[in-house]
């Protein structure tokens, strides 16, 4: 067990691997919440944890099972995004296979490949037992601004969930980004996508986190709508804060980034910020980096660790929530 405080939330919660479990009375949908893969984002447990406190007074009426995990467990504690090395670019069939076969090395086994084995033995006990379809959500916070949204591999099942939210979305993140769990997940056939709160710190980040996963739970079906607290007020929150709702975007460029290179970002860039070729991003050992081309700049690097620049997206799509659809109707003249 470990415990997180929080000073901006004024909470502390304790913690073991499985954060929480609550199983409803009706069969149904499997719904796994993770929190904190990266250890400097806590926001994601201590959302999971209030969730699944309120969820057993709802058992009665709730379909199938929710679960919460927390993901870089040493990390949280010692509030850093990871100890050795990025947890959520591990799970890659060069790294999961060495662990299959016990090849590791002793000198490999850092903190994040123990963190992997624990956790991926967790989550494919509860994926192996749904007996319904099963979705799993993984809560983030960035280092940068630019209001939430959410993160997947571009499958029709990922495109169709993620219409729920009026949140903008990007998919192709497994083009750039590699060893992601939610490109594992997606690849064995479930619905798998990141929410991104807002910054680290920020608690509006905190009920961003919030309302998308009680919307998870009307989304998937584990609670009808009209038993989630404050349902109208939650979309209407994260449909404020986002910066382009409902709009769906290609992830087009990224910019990878090593120590040597001393990157550094300009200061005053927002993820979705409209960019023209040409615009002065950042600069590095060897001068000005450049767009290379007209898009939006997506989450520009303004931390230390990191192996990600920034990246260029493209709008590919709009996505029309049916909440929103919902909304207009009732506020058509009658
Ligand atoms: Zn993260």
């Amino acid at each position: 067990m470990i415990t997180i405080n929080s000073e901006v939330l004024g909470k502390a919660v304790s913690t073991g691997r499985l954060i929480g479990k609550v199983e409803g009375n009706h069969e149904g949908p499997t719904l796994v919440l993770l929190g904190g893969m990266h250890g400097n984002e806590p926001f994601g447990v201590f959302a999971i944890s209030e969730i699944l406190n309120h969820l057993e007074g709802l058992k009665g009426q709730l379909h199938g099972k929710v679960y919460g995990f927390a993901g870089n467990l040493k990390a949280l504690e010692s509030r850093q995004r990871y100890v050795d090395e990025d947890l959520n670019r591990l799970w890659r069939d060069d790294v999961l296979k060495g662990l299959d076969h016990e090849k590791w090395p002793e000198a490999r086994w850092n903190n994040e490949l123990h963190q992997l084995v624990e956790l991926r033995q967790e989550l494919n006990q509860v994926l192996d037992e749904a007996k319904g379809p099963s979705y799993f959500i993984d809560l983030h916070t960035t280092s940068a601004s630019g209001g939430p949204f959410m993160f997947m591999t571009h499958t029709p099942a990922n495109l169709k969930y993620s219409e729920y939210f009026p949140v903008p979305a990007i998919v192709g993140i497994d083009k750039y980004i590699k060893g992601a769990l939610l490109s594992l997940v997606s690849k064995r056939g479930y619905v798998s996508l990141a929410f991104e709160g807002g910054q680290h710190e920020d608690p509006a980040s905190f009920d961003l986190m919030r309302d998308f996963s009680w919307l998870s739970l009307a989304a998937t079906g584990c609670l009808t709508p009209e038993l989630i607290p404050n349902l109208r007020e939650r979309f209407n929150r994260l449909k404020t804060e986002s910066a382009l709702p409902g709009l769906v975007f290609d992830m087009l460029y990224r910019h990878p980034v090593i120590p040597e290179d001393q990157f550094e970002m300009r200061s005053g860039f927002e993820s979705f910020q409209r960019i023209a070729k040409g615009d002065w991003l950042a600069n590095d050992r060897n001068g000005r980096i450049k767009a290379e081309f007209n898009g939006h700049l997506f989450m520009p690097l303004y931390q230390k660790q990191g192996e990600d620049g920034f990246f260029l997206i493209g709008e590919m799509a709009t996505a029309n929530s049916p909440l929103d659809l919902e909304t207009s109707s009732s506020e058509a003249p009658s």
